[in-house]
């Protein structure tokens, strides 16, 4: 049992009309005297919006998309609703470093989180960081951010907050911590964890957005079915726990239980383990370090019975593979990586490519690419857009020649 605190604590959350979003709100609803909705983000679901608005009443609603915050707010002025609708991706920043926002959800798909989770690190938020892009894309400029504003950092991806629930209390994001041997970083797998080669490049979105175990976002339901998410997520580690990506070992464990591991020198290995339901780490961000009830059943181990360990196929996820060799890189190399993923992702999504175009377009981009190191996020933007632009070329080029 924990008290809440003397006032409430305001949480704004960016992307809450996604699926990370919707668990934020589903677990600061089980805790209103604990937490108040100040702001809600997202792109263009208003009928999503002006639900969580009338529910949650917060002061600012944000629609980056500009004709859909416009009816949106006629929608809410019509219900009497007092939110103030924003328009426009500057409107995430704002939000972002609202004084009465002491949380902020980073929960936004993708690098158009970047700049919103820069500003509320900088504004010393408490940051829980869903939106790994940002991370991944920006290296330590984030990190440094976070340092410079004195904010908290708290990593939502269930493997670094299952990784970050074995680290001693007193680390500090982005520096090892002392007996640290290595991590462990368990996948799934993804739906395609046993479907033969022949048959993947005949996939189609739906088939890669089924995901066994997780109810996710569509890009990030790709990202799993690639292994394109666990790869994103090794450079994610790397940041955060301050370890070379040779101390991060990916580990197939297709129940989903064990959420991560870390290694100690003594050889004591230490996991974090439950139910595969994001309300667990955004429950345990929230409270931390206290802990809250977050509407997670209890795990039946007796059911579970069996965990399984087994490694990646490199052949079968060639992604894994190229996502380390853009760790290994770092400079600019993370943000060329994501960012050609998500253009040839959304062209996957869209019918554009098949399923097999991804890894080769990413890695055609990659190759082309001149690493350099980078100290400030106009850097990280222009190796976005440079990566965006010559994934377009590759995949209008070929014309539907990747297979
Ligand atoms: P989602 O697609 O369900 O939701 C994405 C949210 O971002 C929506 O609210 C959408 O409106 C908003 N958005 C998208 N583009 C935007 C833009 N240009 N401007 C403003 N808002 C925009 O995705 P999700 O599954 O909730 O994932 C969100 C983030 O959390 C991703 O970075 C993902 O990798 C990460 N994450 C998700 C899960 C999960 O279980 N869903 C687990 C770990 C990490
Ligand atoms: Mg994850």
């Amino acid at each position: 049992m924990t008290t809440a605190p003397a006032s409430r604590i305001g949480v704004a959350i960016l992307g809450s009309t996604g699926s990370i979003g919707v668990s934020t709100l589903d677990v600061v609803t089980r805790h209103r005297d604990r937490f108040r909705v100040i702001a809600l983000a997202g792109q263009r679901n208003i009928e999503r919006m002006y639900q969580q608005c009338l529910e949650h009443r917060p002061a600012f609603a944000v629609l980056t998309d500009v004709a859909a915050a416009a009816r949106l707010s006629s929608l809410l002025a019509s219900a009497g609703c007092a939110t103030a609708v924003l328009a426009g991706s500057d409107a995430l920043c704002e939000i972002a470093v609202l004084p009465d926002a002491d949380y902020v959800m980073a929960a936004i798909v993708g690098a158009a989180g970047l700049r919103p989770a820069l500003a509320a690190a900088e504004k010393g938020k408490r940051l829980l960081l869903a939106n790994k892009e940002a991370l991944v894309m920006s290296g330590s400029l984030l990190l440094e951010a976070v340092r410079r504003g004195s904010a908290t950092l708290i990593p939502i991806d269930s493997e670094h907050n299952a990784i970050f629930q074995c680290l001693p209390i007193s680390s500090t994001v982005g520096a090892r911590s002392a007996g640290l041997r290595r991590i462990l970083l368990t996948a799934s797998g993804g739906p395609f964890l046993r479907t033969p080669m022949s048959a993947l490049a005949r996939v189609t979105p739906e088939e890669a957005c089924a995901h066994p175990r997780w109810s996710m976002g569509r890009k990030i339901s790709v990202d799993s079915a690639t292994l394109m998410n666990k790869g994103l997520e090794l450079i994610e580690a790397c940041l955060l726990f301050g370890t070379p990506q040779t101390l991060v070992e990916v580990v197939i464990h297709p129940q989903s239980i064990v959420h991560s591991m870390v290694e100690y020198l003594d050889g004591s290995v230490l996991a974090q383990l439950g139910n595969p339901d994001m309300r667990t780490p955004i429950a345990h961000a929230l409270g931390w370090p206290d802990r809250l009830e977050s509407g997670v059943e209890s795990l039946d181990i007796v059911r579970a019975a069996r965990l399984d360990f087994e490694q990646p196929d490199l052949e079968r996820f060639p992604c894994l593979r190229i996502a380390r060799e853009a760790a290994r890189l770092g400079g600019t190399a993370p943000a060329v990586l994501n960012a050609a993923n998500e253009i040839v992702v959304s062209a996957f999504l869209e019918r554009r490519c098949g399923f097999g175009a991804i890894p080769v377009v990413i890695e055609h981009v990659l190759g082309q690419h001149q690493t350099v190191p980078v100290s400030c996020v106009e850097e990280v933007l222009a190796a976005d857009e440079w990566a965006r632009v010559r994934a377009r070329a590759a995949l209008l080029k070929t014309a539907g020649g990747f297979a």
